[in-house]
């Protein structure tokens, strides 16, 4: 008798990592749980947090309100800025309407802003490569609106003017494809070829990791399934790497429900990774989907560890630890318990 499953295909997943959380990401979710216990609810926050459907429908279950814009949050309370960094108009607008602030731009972020105020201050033409309307880019821009010019990628190089060709210095969005940018940039040294590059890469450790972690699994599966959120800038950018370095195809999505069986006609291997906003708890849903679908061998393809962390923004650490001083001294002066029975 032949055995059947021995002329089988095997149905592998290769999960990439580093995949998932980043560093500034974390802080800025933790940032929004511990206000919302130390201040109670409703804690506002600008815009959404991080870039990702589930951490914001969690967080607004446990009191967090997200608002687009400063005029929406009352006098007096307590508003949190997100991950993606804010400009300084929005900074003084929260002044002038009152409003307590928790700054949970991710610390490589303000980098990026720093740069950009350094750079203005001696006049520079600046070049921010990112992308339009996205948050982080409308921060940055908004530090030296005057010296700030947006490129979107290699096809509007061209149209790039600056003042002083000898002046001239790029600087990123943080959350871009590595190989696009440096295309960009080989571009646009050629048209400024004094064009001075920024002091660090702008481009962050998360996004280059995860991008690095997915190039090396790509040529080697059929389908590659990207975990994240379709306004998150580095998930759809793991997509467009994972196309780039050779996986047969590649989808995003939010939740394990969204899984086409469909796209798995012919499918041997997956390729399984999430953008740096996402917890690992939908990568785990979906890797019970795949075994549902029968794509049970499932292999982890380690690239390299990450050790960052970034501590909670100052004030909020300070009132977190009046917080405790208070609780422990409250515990001191309850009456020893009476252990006779
Ligand atoms: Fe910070 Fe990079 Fe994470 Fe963005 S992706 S929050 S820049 S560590």
């Amino acid at each position: 008798m032949s055995d059947a499953s021995a002329s089988q295909p095997a149905k592998r997943v290769v999960v990439a990592a580093p995949r998932g959380y980043c560093a500034g990401v974390d802080r800025a979710v933790v940032t929004v749980q511990r206000a919302l216990a130390v201040y109670g609810a409703p804690v506002y926050v600008r815009k959404q947090i991080v870039h990702n459907r589930h951490v914001v429908e969690t967080l607004e279950q446990e009191g967090a309100v997200f608002v687009d814009e400063l005029s929406e949050v009352p006098s007096g309370s307590l508003v949190i800025f997100s991950a993606h960094g804010v400009s300084p108009a929005v900074r003084a607008e929260a002044v002038e309407r009152g409003l307590r602030t928790i700054d949970a731009t991710c610390p490589l972020v303000t980098k990026v802003h720093k740069q950009a105020v350094r750079f203005a201050d001696k006049d520079y033409d600046i070049i921010l490569v990112g992308h339009t309307g996205h948050e982080e880019v409308e921060g940055t821009q908004g530090e030296a609106p005057d010296h700030i010019q947006v490129v979107n990628g290699p096809h509007e190089v061209d149209q790039v003017e600056v003042r002083d060709p000898s002046k001239v210095v790029w600087i990123s969005q943080t959350t871009l494809s590595v190989d696009e940018t440096m295309e960009t940039v080989r571009l646009l040294r050629e048209r400024f070829p004094e064009m001075i590059d920024p002091p660090g890469e702008d481009i962050c450790y998360a996004t280059q990791n995860r991008q690095a972690a997915v190039k090396k699994i790509a040529p080697k599966v059929d389908l590659m399934i990207v975990v994240g959120s379709g306004n998150s800038s580095n998930s759809v950018r793991l997509k467009e790497v994972a196309l780039e370095a050779g996986a047969g195809a590649a989808h995003r999505v939010d939740f394990a429900s969204e899984i086409d069986p469909s796209w798995f006609d012919g499918v041997e291997t997956v390729g399984l990774t999430s953008g740096a906003s996402v917890p690992e708890i939908l990568v785990r849903e979906v890797v019970e989907r795949l075994a549902e679908l029968g794509f049970d061998d499932v292999e982890e393809v380690r690239t390299t560890t990450e050790k960052i962390s970034f501590s909670l923004p100052k004030n909020l650490r300070a009132d977190l630890m009046a917080a405790q001083g208070a609780a422990s001294a409250h515990k001191r002066r309850e009456p020893a318990a009476d252990h006779t029975c």
